[in-house]
């Protein structure tokens, strides 16, 4: 079965009186493994089917399963213990915290888990590894670069080893330089078979992932493989 399975899924918001729908029936599965790019202009609805599939916000109307579990109708609490167990998240903003060193801002995916701490500062050490920051585990975000700062997110979406990887725009706010760093992280992220859904209204950057999923006033408008499908890993 897939990872993702969206059906039917609405969402419309109400501003007093007026009503706005934001998502129009999406349906669309995702299997493990697979890197999606979901793409659109500004206003399509991307951020909205972002929350969705991160288990910030449910659907009007239509059903989510995630992992095999329906997460569509769960309360808030019930969709904050989901989120922390099965998927990590990567924003444009970063979202670190400013007095914390790297390392334990990385770790804190496991705070949630209920680690303990030695094996918590042993993860969020590796994972700082795998991003290549294994000299920046003690430094603050005010002390490193955005790359690095990206980097150090990076290691936060996988140190609790989520279901799913959630990036949403994680290159906007990088030079073509540390843009290339984390889009390479991501492509070995895929390769050693993480599933990763990246929203982005970048097209090159979409051309990275091996499918594309274009987005258009709340529907889908089309869903196909990008030229690094079947690319060996
Ligand atoms: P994108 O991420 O593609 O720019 P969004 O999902 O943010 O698109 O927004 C889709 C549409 O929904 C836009 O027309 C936006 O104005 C509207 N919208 C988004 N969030 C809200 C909200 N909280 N209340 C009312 N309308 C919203
Ligand atoms: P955008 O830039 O797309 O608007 P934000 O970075 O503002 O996205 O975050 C979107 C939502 O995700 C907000 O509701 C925010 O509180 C929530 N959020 C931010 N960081 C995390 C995190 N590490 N884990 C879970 N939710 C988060």
């Amino acid at each position: 079965p897939p990872i993702i399975g969206l059906d039917g899924v609405r969402k419309t918001y109400r501003t007093g009186s007026l009503e706005f729908e934001a998502l129009r029936g999406i349906d669309t599965a995702i299997r493990e493994g697979e890197y999606v790019a979901v793409v659109g202009p500004s206003g399509s609805g991307k951020s909205t089917l972002m929350n969705i599939l991160g288990c910030l916000d449910n659907p009007t109307a239509g059903s989510y399963l995630l992992a095999g579990e329906d997460v569509s109708t769960m309360s808030e609490a019930q969709l904050a213990e989901v989120r922390n167990r099965r998927i990590g998240f990567v924003f444009q903003q970063f979202n670190l915290l400013a007095g914390l060193p790297a390392w334990r801002n990385v770790e804190l995916p496991l705070v949630y888990a209920g680690l303990p701490r030695q094996e918590r500062r042993e993860r969020a050490v590796a994972a700082l590894e795998r991003v290549g920051l294994a000299d920046r585990t003690a430094h603050r975000p005010g002390e490193l670069s955005g790359g690095q700062q990206q980097r150090v997110a990076v290691a936060r979406a996988l140190v609790a080893e989520p279901a799913i990887i959630l990036a949403d725009e994680p290159t906007g706010n990088l030079d073509s330089r540390s843009t290339a760093d984390v889009l390479d992280l991501l492509d070995g992220l895929h390769d050693a078979g993480r599933t990763i859904v990246l929203i982005t209204h970048e097209h090159d950057v979409a051309g990275r992932a091996s499918r594309n999923l274009v987005i258009d006033d709340g529907r889908i408008v089309s869903d196909t493989p990008t030229a690094r499908a079947g690319v060996p890993a």
